[in-house]
């Protein structure tokens, strides 16, 4: 074996979600003859007038003149051209905003785009200082655990809880009294809507951060993964939230592109011009097909129109099974708390005074044969010991609607027997 340099051993271990997936492979490969209900996934089902949008477009690129241009040549490390037209041209009537196209950056998925900014503005400074990347709401998007290439530059802050325990329902909300934004910050990211909870920071709340961080010329990265005008996986009204320091980042992934790798960000030039530069370093550009075969779903309206009238609903419809079943099934002396289902693909639940860890009780739904994603893998960056941690799981909402009421009654039976101590 090689031997492994610092870097190299780190980038090795997978972190978060990805560890939990092995096991899920495994219990899945030798759970032989055994039906399992996989509510584990972040990867979006095949929506059938998704895939017919990007044949489509796919079918209109291999017939025009274009299609040589796209995929038999190199091109500008900041995205392909007409692709970048088609977003700044969308946003700036959509939103009433005068991008350039020096205002945008297209990247291989938008998790190459959390990488490059935990980089450029996280880590050691040449004076020797640290500069942290800050997570202003734990618990966040899994995948912020693996971007940082000195890990100890992340640093994520506790939320604080609305809780109606009659209703059993709660929500995070960013700790102001707690989060330090400062001259030590190098950059902030979230996600709105944000993957695992469903929690859709407000406006007023995403300002705030976006003020603290103002005075220091301290970027913020708005993962709008799910967020509209494409996806559009919300379930409450959100408007993206722009400003001289935010960096707007969207994703073509949950709109039905995960495998040709899209991520976009949008903000001031100086900054998109330091992410291009580490790109070029990087990877050159990213790939063109799914640019081209973008800008047309783009352009003619159809990938903003069928998010709203397709993506959105599916989802959302998907979250009124779960929750409604819950309501029905689950005890309600028993203090359970789903999160409210603000957007994204899952529903996060809060397991208060949980006798056994979430691992443990991860375990004992795959023996009636449900898998969810134990809550644990969703807090990167948080140091501190919080017994709450421990106490919550990330369901997808990836299953067809029987399969999501059976799994949520059996998940009642187990929780029942798990706070009776049997
Ligand atoms: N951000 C969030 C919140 C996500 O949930 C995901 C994927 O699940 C990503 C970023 C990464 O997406 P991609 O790299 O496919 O754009």
């Amino acid at each position: 074996n090689p031997a492994l340099t610092k870097i190299g051993a780190q980038m090795s271990n997978l972190t978060g979600v990805r560890a939990i997936m092995k096991d899920i492979i495994e219990t899945l490969q030798t759970g032989a003859g055994r039906q399992f209900i996989n509510l584990s996934a972040g990867n979006p089902l095949i929506l059938p007038e998704v895939e017919q949008l990007w044949r489509d477009c796919t079918v209109d690129l291999l017939n025009s003149s274009e299609y040589g241009e796209v995929v038999c040549r190199y091109g500008s490390s900041q995205g392909y051209a007409p692709f970048i037209e088609a977003i700044v041209n969308d946003f700036n009537q959509r939103y009433g905003l005068n991008l350039t196209d020096k205002n945008i950056l297209i990247t291989p998925g938008s998790q190459t785009l959390y990488f490059y900014a935990a980089n450029v503005f996280g880590g050691y400074t040449e004076s020797g200082s640290l500069k942290q990347v800050v997570l202003p709401l734990s618990p966040d998007y899994t995948g912020y655990g693996g971007v940082a290439l000195s890990p100890e530059s992340l640093i994520a802050y506790k939320p604080t809880l609305d809780i109606n325990a009659a209703a059993h329902r709660f929500k995070y909300r960013p700790d102001f009294s707690q989060l330090s934004i400062n001259e030590n910050t190098g950059c902030v990211i979230f996600s709105r809507p944000c993957n695992p909870t469903g929690n859709v920071l407000t406006d007023e709340e995403v300002n705030k951060i976006a003020a603290l961080a103002a005075p220091y010329d301290i970027p913020v990265f708005i993962d709008s993964a799910y967020a509209p005008p494409y996806p559009a996986l919300n379930f409450t009204k959100m408007t993206p939230v722009f400003g001289d320091n935010i960096i707007h980042c969207l994703s073509l992934s949950k709109a039905g592109l995960p495998g040709e790798r899209i991520g976009i960000a949008i903000g001031d030039e100086k900054v998109i011009q330091v992410l291009e530069c580490f790109q070029t370093n990087m990877c050159i550009h990213p790939s063109r097909y799914g640019q081209a075969i973008a800008s047309r779903a783009i352009n003619s309206g159809k990938l903003a129109n069928i998010s709203e009238t397709v993506i959105r609903s599916f989802y959302q419809n998907k979250f009124t099974v779960l929750e409604s079943t819950l309501d029905v099934v689950m005890p309600k002396d028993l203090p359970w708390l789903l999160h409210l289902g603000e957007g994204a693909i899952f529903a996060w639940l809060w397991f208060q005074n949980l006798p056994i860890t979430d691992w443990e009780l991860y375990q004992l739904l795959k023996q009636v044969g449900v898998i969810v994603v134990p809550g644990s893998s969703f807090f990167p960056g948080l140091r501190e010991e919080w017994e709450h941690k421990h106490q919550c799981l990330r369901i997808s909402l990836t299953g067809s609607d029987e399969e999501i009421a059976i799994a949520m009654q059996k998940l009642a039976k187990v929780v029942e027997s798990v706070y009776q101590g049997d």
